[in-house]
């Protein structure tokens, strides 16, 4: 199933000169959802995991999902003074200042395999800081598993030694 008509490009979002993918009628559809899900399964390929991270806020969408489907646990990443428990924090740039995400201190065990997954890689800071968090609490990033690559930020860039995929690329 094609699944480009299911994400729908807005303009001077969320601030003037930006155009965001917007992915929510691949959510409101049911075969479009079920679709997204099996593909992005098959891009694990069967490889074996441990725990799925996915990053606020739309990495929770499919992280649990997948998680649940694989045999693994869920962990969410969470932007600063959100988690209720203890935290590790990792800073990373955006395109004007820093900013903070947080994974609690007991979610991944050492040499534990991790699948992280989000919706969208733009510069790749996001996806990036999440796996320094995973690879400080001694777990292995065996993929970077997203819905949808902007190639022309070229994020990839900064994912260097990881298995990156996703389902769409613009
Ligand atoms: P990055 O850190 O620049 O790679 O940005 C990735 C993060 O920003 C992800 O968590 C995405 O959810 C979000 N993001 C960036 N651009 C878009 C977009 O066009 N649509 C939806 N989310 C986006």
């Amino acid at each position: 199933m094609d699944l480009h008509p299911f994400v729908r490009d807005i303009q001077d979002f969320p601030e003037p000169g930006v155009v965001f993918k917007d992915i929510t009628p691949m959510f409101n559809d049911p075969k479009a959802l079920n679709a997204a899900f099996e593909g992005l399964l098959d891009l694990v390929n069967g490889k074996p995991v441990d725990k799925v991270v996915g990053m606020e806020s739309r990495g929770f969408f499919f992280a649990p999902m997948l998680a649940n489907k694989l045999g693994a646990g869920f962990v969410p990443v969470r932007k600063k003074g959100k988690l209720p428990y203890t935290t590790l924090s990792e800073t990373y740039d955006l395109e004007y200042g820093t900013d903070v995400l947080e994974i609690h201190t007991d979610a991944i065990q050492k040499g534990e395999k991790v699948l992280i997954h989000d919706d969208v890689l733009a510069t790749g800071g996001t996806a990036s800081a999440v796996c320094r968090l995973v690879e400080k609490l001694g777990g292995e990033v065996v993929q970077c598993n997203f819905l949808i690559i902007l190639d022309f930020l070229n994020g990839k860039d900064k994912l260097k030694g990881q298995e990156i995929v996703s389902l769409l690329n613009y």
